[in-house]
């Protein structure tokens, strides 16, 4: 990794306490990137590095005054060169209690925020359910309010940490006057909430379903006003989803070292296949695109952390930007090593696998650039520069 980044003194430590923590679950990767349910060791190894904390605000127990896109990406982009599980544990801290942060209670925050930082709590926010993906207007979930509580009923479904977190941020129909969407706080052990596992992916996840049956919570547990539901989402996605290309360059930086630590060694032809034929230009060509992702996404994740509202779009092209790289990268690692990049079990093949559902997941290439799409072209309408 060059140094032109510029990266301030306080990220620089951070990625090297990042890179202390990936090599202690090293040794854990092969098994942990397999399971459904969180891996009790890489959760301790990622609550005694203490990098939680950057996910929540320093008055609730956290490191920056609020979560920062700028090092939140930094360390992602470290944990997931060794272990998917890792990188996805430490992101969802961020992504699953940040309508806490910017919307819970002060009561609330005292309560979760602590915990959320220590690893003492798991976080999970709950959108996506069996019916609704990326057009999340059309949710069936409802919230009702009922004497004082809210009555929270639907099933959500693909929703990371299920199962294993402590409670959900659970966005849906709010029943009231202005309609609108909502997000309430759920706590995993309430009555009427109940999880099951009927999906697995390429790259193994905590993923489950659940259903909400009539759950019934304090009034209290409401995140932001009665039908805000959507602008604290909005706000998570601005300040996390730039962390996502940070787990792709992480993803494709590793991929292209096993490439290269293979290919500079294993000899055919009299030579070593690293200047066999097209092999040396799908290397260099691997390099290019990693170093221009990387240069953008700190660029963006830069911005993010300055404005992350105003600087979404930024977030978007390089979730996007880096998502496709990492997608290219992997699968010419794997054409350059041969049969040895099809080997289970291998880095090389679980970086395969785990760069798949990056670009479908926190907003598919093709939403991104269809809203990035119609940004671009609002631009030209009314004479404004795109960027
Ligand atoms: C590993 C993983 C973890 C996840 N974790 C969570 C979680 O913690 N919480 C949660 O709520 N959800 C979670 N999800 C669900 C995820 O958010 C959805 O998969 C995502 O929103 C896309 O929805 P969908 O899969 O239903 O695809 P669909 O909405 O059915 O879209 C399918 C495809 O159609 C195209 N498409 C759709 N809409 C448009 C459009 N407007 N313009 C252009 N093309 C379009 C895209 O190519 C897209 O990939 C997770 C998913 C995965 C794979």
């Amino acid at each position: 990794m060059n140094s032109f980044h510029g990266l301030e003194p306080r990220y620089v430590e951070l990625r090297e306490r990042a890179g202390v923590l990936a090599a202690e679950c090293a040794q854990h990767a092969e098994r942990a990137d397999e399971r459904d349910s969180v891996d009790p060791e890489v959760r301790a190894l990622l609550a005694a590095s203490g990098l939680a904390a950057i996910q929540v605000p320093a008055a609730y127990g956290g490191t920056f005054e609020r979560p920062d896109a700028l090092a939140g990406t930094i360390v992602r982009e470290r944990l997931a060169m060794e272990s998917g599980h890792l990188d996805s544990l430490f992101a969802m801290q961020g992504i699953g209690s940040y309508a806490i942060s910017a919307g819970g209670s002060e009561e609330i925050r005292r309560e979760w925020l602590p915990k959320v930082a220590s690893m003492e709590a798991i976080a999970a926010l709950a959108l996506t359910e069996p019916e609704v993906g990326s057009d999340l207007k059309a949710l069936s979930t409802t919230i009702v309010p009922d004497g004082g509580e809210l009555v929270v009923s639907g099933h959500k479904s693909f929703i990371t940490n299920g199962g294993d977190a402590d409670y959900y941020c659970v966005l849906g129909q709010e029943n009231t006057a202005g309609g609108g969407h909502s997000l309430v706080l759920v706590p995993a052990d309430a009555p009427g909430v109940s999880t099951t596992r009927p999906h697995q992916i390429v790259a193994p996840h905590v993923l489950a379903d659940i259903a909400f049956d009539g759950v019934r919570v304090p009034e209290g547990n409401r995140l932001g006003a009665p039908g805000e539901g959507f602008a604290l989402v909005l706000a998570t996605l601005a300040t996390f989803r730039v962390s996502v290309a940070g787990a792709a360059l992480g993803t494709a930086q590793a991929a292209l070292d096993d490439a290269l630590a293979h290919t500079t060694t294993r000899e055919q032809f009299g030579g070593p296949l690293a200047r066999l034929g097209p092999v040396p230009q799908m290397l260099a060509m691997s390099w290019t695109e990693i170093e221009m992702a990387r240069a953008f996404t700190y660029q963006a994740a830069r911005a993010a952390a300055a404005d992350p509202a105003g600087s979404l779009h930024l977030s978007s092209m390089a979730k996007v930007g880096a998502t496709e790289v990492a997608g290219r990268v992997v699968d010419r690692a794997v054409q350059v090593m041969g049969r040895f990049g099809l080997v289970r079990g291998t880095r090389i093949e679980r970086l395969y696998r785990a760069a798949r559902p990056m670009r479908v997941y926190e907003g598919a290439t093709e939403v991104l650039l269809d809203a990035l799409s119609r940004r671009l072209t609002k631009s030209v309408r009314t004479g404004e520069g795109g960027s």
